[in-house]
């Protein structure tokens, strides 16, 4: 039979789904996985928005909508972006997409070309690379420094005449790490200078534990000339599975986002569309609460974490992943099982002690392992308590 596409030969399985993968397995066995590896909210959606979506469809409606998405949505993306990010935008920057997701795929095809090349910082969100390539281009990963904080001379001495854009992430998946305006403004001027392009998915804006969310489209009009933002009510609403994300940029890139789309998806789900809307226009108290619970369950994690000793875990600023340093176990064994890498660490603790976490090699770093606190405090104090076992029963 005639091979199958090239580009799809590029693309690897991902991490996070095989872990999910070997959890439900042991669960089928009817073993308690505590699960650590989940990126998102465990909270449900908040009641008005489900509400909303309800009486929307026994309207019975349902139909296409624009591609763009819906007008009172485009409008209240508008406003959001002017109320929280100080970011003046018209409707017809806006792209409302199927997940922040979308929007990050479909930038990325509008941006590159075959041969491109896009600079991501590390550790990354594992789509990212494949997402840069499925748009013909390669990523080019850029190491961060000690606390995860970007390192603009790093960025500048990875950038060739081939680089098309640079991807940020804050508050970051999966370090936590959130960028100040300094180091925002210092990679804002790169992208200038070098004239790149930014995507900046800000995803977890609205889960930040210290400081505050800065867009770095906000800092300058030259800037948010050639930065595609990128938002969704994912995280933030605890609405993961509705699927809306959205994007704004300057309106040639937004033009070429919506006619992509409207021959991709056509449109984004329309029932969550007016979810949505709700979520935008609602109480930002339900936001808040949902906040300060994550900081509580974040603390207890982190404190969990370096109390058991040979992991060392700063406290994240931002989104709710906890990512202790697991390489003071390289070296050691678990009946008689060597541990070399972050992987085998996280085998291990799903195998011996039914914890499930994402292995750093899935996000770009081989020191780190990757644990969720979306998930209840009982959970993680259990969860804490199994760890703590095997590390300890490591010789
Ligand atoms: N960006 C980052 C950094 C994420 O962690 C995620 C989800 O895990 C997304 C984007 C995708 O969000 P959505 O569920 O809205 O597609």
């Amino acid at each position: 039979m005639k091979p199958l596409s090239r580009r799809m030969d590029r693309i690897g399985a991902s991490k996070t789904l095989e872990i999910n993968a070997k959890a439900n397995a042991l669960r089928a066995q009817g073993v308690r996985v505590i699960n650590f590896s989940s990126g998102e909210p465990d909270f449900k959606t908040p009641a008005h928005v489900l509400k909303k979506a309800k009486t929307f469809l026994e309207g019975g409606h349902v139909r296409y909508t624009a591609a763009a998405g819906i007008a009172p949505l485009l409008e209240a993306v508008v406003d959001k972006f002017s109320k929280d990010n100080g970011l003046m935008y018209e409707a017809k920057n806006i792209i409302v997409t199927s997940g922040a997701k979308y929007a990050l795929y479909n930038a990325l095809q509008v941006l590159c070309d075959e041969g491109d090349e896009v600079l991501i910082p590390s550790p990354y969100w594992t789509s990212y690379p494949e997402m840069v390539r499925l748009a013909g281009a390669s990523p080019v990963f850029v190491d961060t420094d000690r606390r995860f904080s970007l390192v603009p001379d790093a960025l500048e001495a990875a950038m060739t005449t081939k680089t098309k854009a640079i991807i940020i992430n804050s508050p970051n998946n999966p370090s936590g790490a959130v960028h100040d305006k300094e180091t925002l403004e210092a990679i804002a001027a790169l992208a200038i200078r070098h004239d790149l392009y930014v995507i900046s998915d800000e995803i977890y804006e609205k889960l930040i534990y210290e400081g505050g969310h800065v867009s770095i489209a906000s800092l300058s009009e030259a800037i948010k000339a050639r930065t595609i933002v990128v938002n969704g009510v994912s995280k933030a609403y605890a609405m993961t599975g509705w699927r809306i994300g959205y994007a704004a940029a300057p309106e040639a890139i937004a033009k070429r986002m919506i006619n992509m789309q409207s021959h991709a998806t056509s449109n984004a789900n329309t029932v969550a569309q007016h979810a949505a809307l709700e979520a935008l226009r609602g109480d930002p108290v339900v936001v808040e609460d949902m906040r300060h619970a994550f900081a509580r369950r974040k603390d207890v994690m982190v404190e969990g974490l370096n109390a058991i000793g040979h992991l060392v875990c700063d406290p994240p600023a931002g989104a709710f992943y906890a990512m202790p340093d697991v390489s003071a176990l390289f070296g050691k064994t678990f009946k008689d099982t060597p541990i070399e890498t972050a992987s085998d660490v996280s085998r291990l603790l799903l195998e011996e002690a039914h914890v499930a976490t994402v292995p750093g090699e899935a996000f770009g770093t081989d020191q780190h392992v990757r644990l969720s606190y979306a998930t209840s405090l009982e959970d993680i104090e259990e969860g804490l308590q199994r760890i703590a076992a095997v590390v300890k029963a490591m010789a």
